[in-house]
């Protein structure tokens, strides 16, 4: 069994550090920042021996050459990560990666940068998903098109219901305000959004969430529904999805 260990980085990333006790490994999910992540593996007493980058944002790519100039890592990432600095692996979707005995599946959720990868551990239920999805959120679709971005989100959607995801930003209770804005006769969603406010106010993290909760709250992944289409605009699922994206933007 993995060990995940996540800790706050920045203003509102999260960093974690996913450890093998059989082989010893330790991989860097993204690199916000190198110190607070070679300080958590110490406190660990882990030896970091690779980062798996998610997209190329400074706040996902910017640690990698300090963490890897303090311990010989090897850096795995879609190649729009040498936008910001050199992989020794680039990974494509279909790729394998792989924590001693533990295999994780590479898949294009492109759409918030067009090169977004998310690794999806089978055996393990988690899948880190950078910031292509949020706990009733999605990214901001800086470089891609809402028919990318959407069939991106379909294929988070066919991941195993008992899949944890996990994002990279606590961004979970504004997500909530909007949430509640598209889909507000959503019981479930209501039920969400309280849990998810007295856990903000003990200061506790909401991330990782669990792929079957979202299923039935997040609006950005429910734009084929009939709730949604009927308040956002009918006709294809990505153009309702647009509509939620851009009143998101600026909501
Ligand atoms: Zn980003
Ligand atoms: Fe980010």
């Amino acid at each position: 069994m993995l060990e995940i260990h996540q800790f706050p980085c920045l203003s509102d990333n999260y960093g974690f550090l996913v450890h093998d006790p059989d082989s010893q490994e330790t991989v860097c999910i993204d690199t916000p920042e190198a110190n607070a992540y070679l300080r958590e593996a110490a406190v660990k007493g882990w030896q970091i021996t690779q980062i798996w980058n998610t997209h190329w944002h400074p706040d996902h790519a910017g640690g990698n050459a300090a963490i890897k100039a303090a311990t010989g890592c090897t850096v795995s990432g879609p190649a729009e990560v040498e936008r910001i600095g050199p992989l020794d692996r680039v990974l494509t979707p279909g790729d394998t990666v792989t924590i001693g005995e533990h295999e994780g599946t590479v898949f294009d959720v492109g759409g918030h940068t067009n090169g977004h990868i998310a690794i999806h551990l089978p055996d393990d239920e988690v899948a880190f998903v950078g910031d292509s999805v949020f706990a009733l959120g999605c990214g901001r679709m800086f470089e891609g098109t809402a028919e990318q971005f959407w069939a991106s989100l379909q294929r988070i959607k066919a991941l195993p219901p008992a899949t944890m995801l996990y994002c990279a930003h606590e961004y979970t209770q504004s997500n909530a305000r909007f949430a509640l804005h598209a889909d507000p006769d959503n019981a479930e969603l209501q039920d969400y959004v309280a849990e998810i406010d007295q856990r903000r106010s003990r200061q506790e993290p909401t991330v990782p969430t669990k792929l079957e909760r979202e299923l039935a709250t997040n609006p950005f992944l429910r734009a084929d529904t009939d709730d949604l289409q009927a308040r956002w605009g009918g006709g294809a699922a990505h153009e309702t999805f647009a509509a939620l994206r851009a009143a998101k933007d600026s909501f």
